[in-house]
């Protein structure tokens, strides 16, 4: 039925004909989105899961919502969109869901899904309210109470994206809701949770939109096995869904790497102790005359923790003093010092716990920090033993000037999980996973592989632009080797040269830091005589405001690095040549990278050749992608690296680009 109704509406009878009803705008037919739409539509009705990759114009979004929606009315259960970027969540939400509704002449039902830490928990609240002196007696953070008690009088959703004036993080922190800190049902607040209300929205929608981290940190919390299975269906904001799509999911391997590992840090365990205890003024949830011990177990377990991370960050400093990511790479080299002071103060706090009422408002908490300082010790074992065989270890260092450390435990490759949670998953809803780009020349198979989905069906759109005519590219071939010491001054006569050709209104893409602000500051003559206006990221404004200033100033420039070669859309003139320094190789410093390219070379792979190459790929296609959004763009993309022309691998990245005219420089 759904199939059909997809069918009908990419069919010419279709509503978007009716100019009235398309506000307007004269319908183009676009057999790629047909097809995407019908492949779509056929899979959700056989239950199966599909790789598209569908390049920019296809009207991708469209393709997958009609289907999606015609799914959930027919299953009467919701669908989930998932999207890396807030500007993509936006356009479906304020855009396209209103404009499909007004189509079908038909309301849909839609809200949108966030983890519960979004969320103001009023039992927290209230507890916070009244003991307000024995958490923050001299504090400054006793004024925002009474902030926050105003707003919520007012609030509709109690979600923190929603406060007018900015609360700190660390009050905000006090307040939220928990997994594992919630009555439920015995809460007197029950009837008027904001998180329940949340819940119930999503049960009762038809589609939800979501980011990657909330959905990747859903599904993750399902996986988990846990004692209680009432606490694991608790614990997921998300409703049985009927389908899923995730789109930009090129981004889709990094975000979910980050939610199906372990981590702790120093910050957080700072932070839980101080929860339970801070000193006879701060006596917090360790108030009462029984709780001797444990207040003597946390302050053993506060000294030597201090102790411990003073050591590390010494350590760590003396390794590099840049804050950067240092790999742990031998087993047990340190031992966890924290390990038997944190068992003795678990048992402390159970025994206390046991003798508390559990419906005491404080008790809820206390089994909560419970858990939470147990799984911060499970991370900081499996970290110092390196147990787990194929995960990566390493210590960052963050907050101010770098002096807190985070322990992270990270599976080297995911596939086999996210096969396990998405693509073989007991629930069988089918997975919709699409991308503008996700091919290297034609190959879909390296992206499919490295997500799990290697056994799913997949299909490869072609674009409906007419590159031949919209797009020249020049290609650097006599530029010096870009390692060599001649690429920096030749680079910036080029990149003069090109800007000069255009105007202006050009993205200047860049691998590193200090490649982009060395030719920025050497070309500040160069930018002055000739009236450009030149954005530079890192710089005075933020990359969203550097995009508005971009779109809204003549002869604009940007200087952009890793968050401009992907997911950032600005039509027409305004952008009509796109500057490519150097191909987009990943350094592997970073250990994720180093760890992953180790494990292709133990099982006989060539870690360039396997990973390095089609990575770069992937990434000089989103940076050649941000040119043309539209049938009527033009402009040029220029290439400076010279390896794209003399080195063998260079053909994997023109081969993955459509054919247009070619200038050699
Ligand atoms: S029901 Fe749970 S989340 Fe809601 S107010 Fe009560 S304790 Fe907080």
């Amino acid at each position: 039925m759904s199939l059909f109704e997809s069918d009908q509406f990419f069919s010419d009878k279709s509503p978007l004909r009716d100019s009235q009803r398309n506000e307007g705008l004269q319908y183009e037919t676009r057999p790629q989105q047909a097809r995407m739409a019908h492949e779509i539509a056929a899979s959700l009705a056989r239950g199966e899961h599909l790789c598209i990759e569908a390049p920019t114009g296809v009207g991708k979004t469209f393709a997958y919502l009609l289907p999606m929606v015609f799914h959930a009315f027919e299953t009467e259960r919701p669908v989930l969109v998932s999207t890396h970027t807030i500007n993509l969540q936006e356009q479906i939400l304020k855009k396209d869901l209103p404009f499909i509704e007004r189509l079908l002449g038909r309301e849909i039902s839609y809200a949108v899904g966030k983890g519960r830490s979004n969320y103001l928990c009023l039992r927290r609240l209230s507890q916070i309210a009244s003991l307000e002196q024995r958490y923050f007696a001299g504090e400054e953070l006793s004024g925002q109470i009474s902030t926050l008690l105003n707003w919520v009088q007012n609030s509709q959703n109690g979600d923190y994206t929603e406060m007018d004036r900015q609360l700190s993080r660390q009050l905000w922190n006090l307040v939220c809701c928990e997994r594992g800190n919630c009555l439920n049902k015995r809460c007197r607040f029950y009837q008027k949770c904001f998180l329940f209300k949340a819940r119930r929205r999503l049960a009762d929608c038809q589609v939800i939109i979501a980011n990657h981290a909330f959905f990747f940190s859903s599904m993750a919390m399902r996986g988990k096995p846990t004692a209680k299975d009432e606490e694991n269906q608790n614990s997921s904001l998300l409703p049985k869904l009927s389908a899923v799509v995730l789109d930009e999911a090129h981004t889709m391997e990094e975000v979910a790497s980050s939610h199906l590992g372990a981590r702790s840090d120093t910050l957080s365990i700072r932070q839980l102790l101080n929860r339970l205890y801070v000193d006879e003024r701060h006596p917090r949830l360790l108030a009462n005359d029984n709780c001797l011990e444990c207040r003597r177990a946390v302050n053993e377990l506060r000294a030597q923790a201090e102790l411990f991370f003073a050591r590390l960050l010494d350590w760590l400093q003396q390794q590099s003093q840049r804050p950067q990511p240092l790999r742990y790479t031998v087993p047990n080299h340190i031992d966890n010092h924290l390990d038997s002071l944190i068992a003795k103060l678990l048992f402390e706090l159970k025994k206390l716990s046991g003798s508390s009422e559990p419906e005491a408002e404080d008790a809820q908490e206390l089994k909560l920090i419970i858990e939470s300082i147990r799984t911060h010790n499970e991370a900081l074992n499996l970290f110092f033993s390196m147990r787990e065989n194929e995960y990566v270890y390493w210590f960052e260092r963050f907050g101010k000037e770098g002096r807190e450390i985070s322990f992270n435990c990270v599976p080297i490759e995911i596939s086999k999980q996210l096969n396990e949670l998405l693509f073989n998953n007991l629930e069988k809803f089918p997975v919709i996973v699409t991308s503008a780009t996700l091919a290297i020349a034609g190959d879909i198979s390296f992206f499919q592989k490295r997500v799990g989905m290697q056994n799913c069906p997949s299909l490869l759109l072609d674009s409906p632009f007419d590159f031949e005519r919209q797009v020249k590219l020049y290609l650097g071939q006599n530029m010096p080797e870009p390692n060599s010491p001649q690429f920096l001054p030749e680079a910036e006569k080029q990149i003069e040269h090109f800007l000069s050709l255009s105007q202006g209104r050009a993205f200047v893409l860049f691998t590193s830091y200090s490649m982009m602000n060395e030719l920025y500051e050497n070309m500040q003559g160069f930018f002055a005589k000739g009236g450009y206006q030149v954005y530079v990221q890192g710089g005075e404004y933020r990359p969203r405001r550097m995009l508005e200033l971009f779109r809204e100033n003549e002869k604009a420039v940007i200087f952009g690095t890793a968050s401009f070669w992907t997911g950032v859309d600005v039509a027409g003139e305004a952008l009509s040549n796109v500057i490519i320094c150097k191909l987009p190789f990943s350094v592997p410093d970073h250990p994720l990278i180093e760890a992953r390219c180790e494990m292709i070379k133990f099982r006989g792979g060539n870690p360039f050749l396997h990973y390095s190459l089609p990575e770069a790929v992937l990434k000089f296609r989103q940076g050649f992608g941000r040119l043309i959004r539209s049938k009527q763009d033009q402009g040029m993309v220029v290439i400076m690296d010279c390896r794209v022309k003399q080195k063998f691998y260079g053909r994997f990245f023109l081969e993955s680009i459509p054919k247009c005219p070619v200038e050699i420089f």
